[in-house]
């Protein structure tokens, strides 16, 4: 089938809406009719380089035996939710007409790390960025006489998507699709980091650093946890205020101004756990952030960090002698089969957030412009609609 996508051809450059095409799903996988698309900063690292690997850093990789990285032509979009229009041969776990979300890990439910509660990590996530459908290996997105690589096996910047029964999570009817769509990714992400991925326990001073759409979600899960302060960083005012109305307890316009009120709100204990979630991680930041946790405390790596060989300066005497911790993690360490109903039930409930994280909604063709606002930090979340 034919429909209308968001295609990014290289790096540097805007995204296009293409006429693309779909081939019908097969064996354990489903047609999507797409309604609202998320719009993550994620989307925005190709087009700023800054998730795609440097020569060198190809070529190592390449040593590996790893395959060559060919990201584009790029089919966006890791955020999303839909109605089921067609479902392939040995799909069990939805039908047409169902409302689901999406998981941006293919999670298989069957290897070491998925059985162990760790789905997040799945041997499914090497093909995150191919072209290749994770159920057989072979391609069923194009752009003209080309193949489109979906991001997240997603590509949810589209009318329709094609996708394995593996990225789709079936929902209650009753949960409106906006809200849906918005634990594709920076909510679950967020949600998960601030509270079982850094690990926060009732009465911590936990710091996020970051109060953008995934960092905001930071901020109400570290209160769920039962923080006693949340100290939201942000150059932007606008995210601060917004972090306040989330669950907040303090602000600060920079992690250097952060570390002076911590030590006053803590009395020089510093914070039990530090959250970052800025939207691309500099390495200038890390040493900052680990003056920001105490002894024994953790500091978690949640956003996506330049896609190149890092060298990062660490104390390692205090990560010893203070014994601190500095962990890296996915969707905040949430399994979204488990956490996706969870989050939206807690929503249902009162408990969680969700339409006030959008700030603005747009047209697929007013993606350029999404993106603009997102970069300039007018948004908390912007999502696409479709007819
Ligand atoms: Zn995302
Ligand atoms: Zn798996």
């Amino acid at each position: 089938m034919k429909c209308r996508g968001a295609v990014m051809r290289g790096v540097g450059r805007d995204w296009e809406i293409e006429e693309i095409t779909l081939d019908p799903p097969r064996d354990g996988e489903v047609l999507v009719k797409m309604s609202v698309a998320g719009v993550c900063h994620s989307d925005d690292h190709f087009s700023t380089g800054d998730m795609v690997p440097t020569r060198d850093f190809a070529a190592i990789m390449e040593s590996t035996g790893a395959p060559p990285v060919d990201y584009f032509p790029l089919l966006g979009g890791h955020e999303g939710a839909g109605v089921v229009e067609e479902v392939g041969p040995g799909v069990r776990s939805v039908q047409p007409g169902d409302h689901v979300s999406f998981s941006f890990i293919a999670a298989c439910g069957t290897c070491r790390w998925c059985v162990s509660g760790m789905t997040y990590l799945c041997d499914n996530g090497a093909m995150m960025l191919a072209k290749e459908m994770t159920t057989d290996g072979t391609r069923r997105r194009h752009l003209g006489d080309q193949d489109l690589t979906a991001m997240t096996q997603l590509g949810t910047f589209a009318e329709y998507a094609v996708l394995a029964e593996e990225s789709v999570i079936k929902i209650d009817d009753s949960i409106p699709l906006e809200a849906a769509s918005l634990v594709s990714c920076g909510v679950t992400t967020g949600w998960g980091s601030g509270t079982v991925g850094v690990g926060t326990q009732p009465g911590d001073t936990v710091v996020i650093i970051g109060t953008g759409g995934v960092g905001i979600n930071a901020v109400q899960g570290a209160r769920t946890a039962g923080a006693n302060s949340v100290i939201a960083v942000d150059p932007v005012e606008f995210k601060r205020d917004t972090a306040k109305f989330f669950g907040a307890t303090d602000t600060s316009p920079s992690v250097e101004e952060a570390i002076p009120l911590v030590q006053e709100i803590t009395q020089g204990v510093m914070a039990d756990r530090v959250v970052l979630t800025p939207s691309v991680l500099h390495v200038e930041l890390l040493a900052p952030a680990l003056m920001l946790t105490r002894k024994g405390g953790t500091c978690l790596m949640t956003a996506v960090p330049k896609f190149e060989l890092n060298m990062v300066p660490l104390l390692l005497v205090d990560m010893l002698q203070n014994c601190k911790t500095f962990k890296g993690l996915i969707y905040g360490g949430m399994n979204p089969r488990a956490s996706m109903p969870m989050l939206l039930t807690m929503y249902r409930n009162g408990h969680l957030k969700l339409d006030e994280l959008i700030t603005r909604r747009y047209r697929l063709d007013q993606i350029n412009e999404a993106i603009t606002d997102m970069r300039e930090g007018r948004n908390i979340r912007g999502i696409i609609e479709f007819g």
